[in-house]
């Protein structure tokens, strides 16, 4: 399996498992079957809910000898309710009990907007607190220290702009390891993974299949589905695979990491072998043509009337 290799000189493994969505009563098997077919980087997050299910199944497989903890990744992500520093470590503590492990390998911030303590998710104004109150560069700094301990091998963040990298990178002296973005042939964020790249930034791309499993209040009515475009389709029969193998190995010839979420054991395993199929150019060329520049993980959810944040200031 490849890797990349983070500013730390840790390598983080390029294929690993989504786990957003993932139903409690399925989670644990998937990250067993996941293990056992020799996945090794779990994507978890704290508002997921599901870190607690994960953890049990993360400790029964190394206890069955399926894999040795230094041969596993695992990132989680910091939620926007603990943003402020004094609340960074605590909620990191949490995250640990619940996977039941001594230190993740990576720790990110996971979206660039903060909410009250205790707010998980946001039903009025009054619960967002705007950056000016809560700036990102106080996260960052909580999160760099966080690197000083044995809690966590490396920090990054999720879906930051250019811009926004700079502006923590300049005010804490320390940049991300990783930017997790959602990125696929629709959005295929150019700049950003070129920026990230020159900045020594890894990306590592989310919801790579579409993210068809997201939830209905989240599509909308004239959404295209990725996984049936025709071009997917020649591409895919060309190698006798299938259109989800095709996008995990066009997302790992851009020379990004890739999490693709699944709970069915047939798919868990049809998504391992497509990290092993290599694209030729031509047939990376033919799925760039489908740049849409349309998001399925909008963040419209963060910018409801009242709310501090908007599209523009969310992206930029
Ligand atoms: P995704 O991986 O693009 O798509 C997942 C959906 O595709 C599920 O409904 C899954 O169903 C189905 N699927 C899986 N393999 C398939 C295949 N080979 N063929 C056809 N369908 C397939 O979507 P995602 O969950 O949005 O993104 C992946 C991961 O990225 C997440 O789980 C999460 O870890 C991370 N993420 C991070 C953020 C962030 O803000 N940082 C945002 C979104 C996602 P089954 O389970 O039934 O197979």
């Amino acid at each position: 399996m490849g890797h990349l290799t983070l500013r730390s000189g840790d390598a983080l493994p390029a294929f690993g498992l989504g786990t957003w969505l993932s139903e409690p009563g399925e989670v644990y098997q998937a990250v067993r079957r996941a293990l056992e077919l020799g996945y090794r980087h779990i994507d978890c997050a704290w508002i997921y809910q599901n870190e607690a299910e994960i953890g049990k199944a993360l400790e029964d497989a190394m206890a069955a000898g399926d894999v040795k903890r230094e041969a596993l990744w695992v990132t989680s992500k910091l939620w926007n309710d603990a943003h402020a520093p004094e609340h960074v470590r605590p909620a990191l503590a949490g995250t640990l009990k619940d996977l039941r492990l001594e230190y993740i390998d990576l720790y990110l911030v996971h979206w660039p907007v903060a909410h009250r303590h205790g707010v998980a998710r946001p039903r009025e104004s009054s619960d967002f607190l705007p950056l000016e109150q809560m700036p990102l560069e106080k996260t960052w700094g909580a999160m760099v220290e966080l690197e000083q301990t044995d809690l966590v091998r490396n920090v990054g963040v999720s879906n930051h702009s250019l811009t926004k990298i700079d502006q923590i990178t300049r005010a804490v002296g320390t940049r991300p390891a990783v930017n997790q973005v959602e990125m696929h042939p629709f959005h295929q964020q150019r700049e950003l993974l070129a920026g990230c790249k020159s900045r020594d930034v890894v990306v590592t791309a989310y919801s790579p299949l579409g993210s068809r499993g997201r939830p209905e209040g989240m599509k909308r009515d004239d959404e295209v589905p990725l996984l049936e475009q025709p071009a997917l389709a020649e591409v895919a029969a060309e190698l006798d695979a299938t259109p989800g193998q095709v996008l995990i190995a066009w997302a790992l010839a851009r020379g990004t990491a890739v999490i693709p979420k699944s709970t069915n054991a047939d798919r868990i395993a049809q998504n391992l072998r497509g990290s092993e199929i290599e694209l030729t150019p031509r047939q990376v060329g033919r799925l760039d043509e489908l740049e849409r520049g349309e998001r399925y993980v909008t963040g419209d959810f963060w910018c409801p009337p009242g709310s501090p944040y908007t599209l523009a200031s969310l992206w930029g």
